[in-house]
């Protein structure tokens, strides 16, 4: 027997999904999964790269709809796998049309799939590429906080937009840097489950202005549908948390991490 969950709630404002995989969401049709997350006012949705098998995808995943859109990277756990012909794709779509970012890219000292050294090699070269091509960041860092700061300080005069922290759960050293140097941190379903009062320690402190709202999907599902695959059009439920969390009108939490994911990625000329 299953029990019943409360509904997805459907507000009037609409929400921009800044992270999750498209292209890994396996438990239904993926214009079914657009279709719903349409139907709770996801405006936009952006698809996150992560492997070299995986580029072409994403761009693929851009053009399916209008307001799909996607990024340019390979994460941490694949940094082995870069070499100079990647890197060539990378740039040669840093900029396309539905292209919005460089992501994801970091360090993970949690997993180490890759070794830390080329880590540190693959995200730099990465970040040169986003200061090279004008595009804005999107980061993954975990248990790896020092390296972050020291390596974001190094492009701290050449990488102009900055970009996001996605899925924080780092300390608040990290936080605190990140926000003076005018990053945004990205919060998804963690800030609805029982043990990361950590996290929403850190949705306290951010300022609601450097606050971007994601899923991750098909990962990190929010309570009350856990143990379901995750998708965009759970969205309103982390909406709905940081508004708790931080005590603020839930419109304004909607409008604000509105803007906040128009000022980072769709920036107007
Ligand atoms: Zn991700």
């Amino acid at each position: 027997m299953s029990k019943k969950r409360r509904e997805i709630p459907v507000f009037d404002h609409p929400i921009i999904e800044t992270h999750c995989h498209l292209d890994y969401l396996k438990d239904r049709p993926l214009a079914e999964i657009l279709e719903q997350s349409r139907k709770v006012n996801i405006e936009r949705v952006i698809t996150i790269a992560v492997s070299p098998e995986n580029l072409a995808a994403v761009r693929e995943l851009s053009q399916l709809e209008p307001w799909v859109y996607g990024t340019q990277g390979i994460h941490p756990h694949e940094a082995e796998s870069y070499s100079d012909e990647v890197e060539a794709e990378i740039r040669e779509h840093a900029r396309d049309d539905k292209i919005v970012a460089i992501g994801e890219i970091g360090l993970d000292y949690y997993y180490d799939n890759a070794d830390r050294g080329v880590q540190r090699e693959v995200f730099r070269r990465q970040l040169q590429i986003a200061c090279d091509s004008d595009r804005p960041v999107v980061i993954h860092s975990r248990e790896a906080d020092d390296d972050t700061i020291a390596i974001l300080q190094e492009f701290e005069q050449t990488l102009t937009r900055r970009g996001v922290i996605h899925s924080f759960t780092s300390g608040a050293g990290l936080a605190r840097y990140a926000l003076d140097q005018g990053w945004c941190l990205g919060f998804n379903g963690i800030t609805s489950f029982n043990k990361a009062e950590n996290v929403r320690d850190i949705v306290r402190m951010a300022p609601i202005e450097q606050i971007l709202l994601e899923t991750d999907a098909p990962f990190l599902t929010p309570v009350p549908y856990r143990g379901r695959e995750n998708a965009p059009f759970y969205l309103p439920f982390v909406a709905e948390k940081i508004a708790e969390v931080k005590d603020l009108p839930l419109d304004q939490v909607l409008a604000q991490t509105y803007q906040n994911s128009l000022r980072t990625f769709f920036p107007q000329p």
